[in-house]
């Protein structure tokens, strides 16, 4: 569906395609430049070439099923590859996929700064702003005006606000997780101003009164693979009210702070204001501070921290994480997968025995 899909933008809209590994990146610059970005998060499932094997076992399975995504000629339809700097895996994958896969197509970077906003560090986002602006439209031919760029901020800003509010306002919308996330990810290779349709309509069929009476439970992690988590979840009767994954609700910026400047200083600004992330080096005292936040706020009566397997960032963070809530009596879950497109039946039953747990624990309260 993705081949089609990217195939018509270039047909009919002529568009240039850029794929980007995870999971911090300038979407703003790539719109106003007239590229479409389309992601790639392994993909799940079993390795859909013989190369995953030259990377070391320990390596994680997004990196694995890319590197033999990629060789195998998985993404020969983009134009571009980007690689953002989110981890030592995908540097040394930027590297491997051009040797291993023949890439012969322009590959980009795009470094992010580690930890909290200081004047060196906006600085130095800037001045990589500014480069990827340019490595990107050498790749489309165009170069987008300062109205463009404002233009894209604008866009992003409203699709953003979109999904902070489905997100935060999750039980007024008559959906299933399931359902919600495919609409979210949808994101992740539509065109901008497509997704923002489909966000629209989906907030006009908020409810008045709440749409549901699950067990709520908040999630945090990197990639909501495999997505059979939520249909688990809906089974035994809890739903997602709060999201801190990676490549969803961790990637909206706060809107409740007035970024007043434009252009590449605007995208300066909002980038610090995006979620603590630990694959930006976000302070964990300070993700802490957040993900208790976004727990009280949503109501949510037990946690999930839902890692990758041998996802370094992910994992740093996880023993606090957890501390912090067990210390608080809230119900909490680990559970690591590999880039799987079933859940196991191990991880299932956990699951399961995890929402009975909450349950209980609601009941004695
Ligand atoms: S899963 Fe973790 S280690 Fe792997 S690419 Fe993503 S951030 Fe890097």
């Amino acid at each position: 569906m993705r081949k089609e899909y990217i195939e018509k933008q270039k047909r009919e809209h002529g568009r240039k395609v850029i794929g980007t590994l995870p999971v911090h990146y300038p979407k703003e610059l790539f719109t106003a430049a007239r590229a479409l970005v389309v992601e790639i998060w392994g993909p799940p499932g079993t390795p859909r070439g013989p190369d995953a094997g030259r990377v070391q076992t320990y390596v994680c399975p997004v990196v694995r099923n890319a590197l033999a995504f990629l060789a195998a000629g998985g993404a020969d339809v983009v134009d571009a590859m980007l690689f953002p700097h989110t981890c030592d895996s995908i540097q040394g994958l930027a590297s491997l996929a051009p040797d291993l896969g023949g890439w012969d197509k322009p590959t980009l970077r795009f470094i992010h700064p580690k930890g909290e906003r200081r004047q060196s560090s906006a600085r130095f986002l800037r001045a990589e702003l500014q480069q990827l602006l340019t490595e990107i439209t050498k790749i489309t031919g165009f170069t987008p005006s300062a109205s463009d760029l404002d233009d894209a901020i604008i866009l992003h800003r409203e699709i953003d606000a979109k999904r902070r509010h489905l997100l935060e306002h999750r039980r007024h919308l008559p959906f299933s997780d399931l359902e919600l996330y495919a609409l979210l990810r949808r994101g992740e290779m539509l065109w901008p101003a497509e997704h923002l349709e489909e966000l629209r309509a989906a907030e006009a069929k908020m409810t008045e009164q709440p749409a549901h009476s699950e067990v709520p439970v908040m999630i945090t992690g990197y990639v909501p693979e495999p997505q059979e988590i939520f249909s688990t979840l809906g089974e035994v009767g809890a739903m997602v009210v709060a999201d801190d994954y990676a490549a969803v609700g961790r990637r909206v910026p706060r809107h409740d702070v007035a970024v007043s400047a434009s252009g590449l200083d605007a995208l300066v600004e909002q980038t610090f204001l995006q979620p603590p992330c630990p694959t930006r080096g976000a302070n964990e005292s300070l993700r802490i501070e957040y993900l208790d936040r976004l727990f009280k706020q949503s109501g949510a009566a037990g946690l999930i921290i839902h890692t990758v397997k041998f996802c370094e960032p992910e994992l740093f963070d996880v023993p606090a994480i957890r501390k912090h809530f067990s210390a608080r009596n809230v119900p909490v879950l680990s559970l690591e997968t590999e880039l799987e497109p079933k859940l196991s039946g191990q991880a299932t039953t956990r699951l399961e025995a995890f929402i009975e747990m909450v349950k209980s624990n609601a009941r004695a309260a």
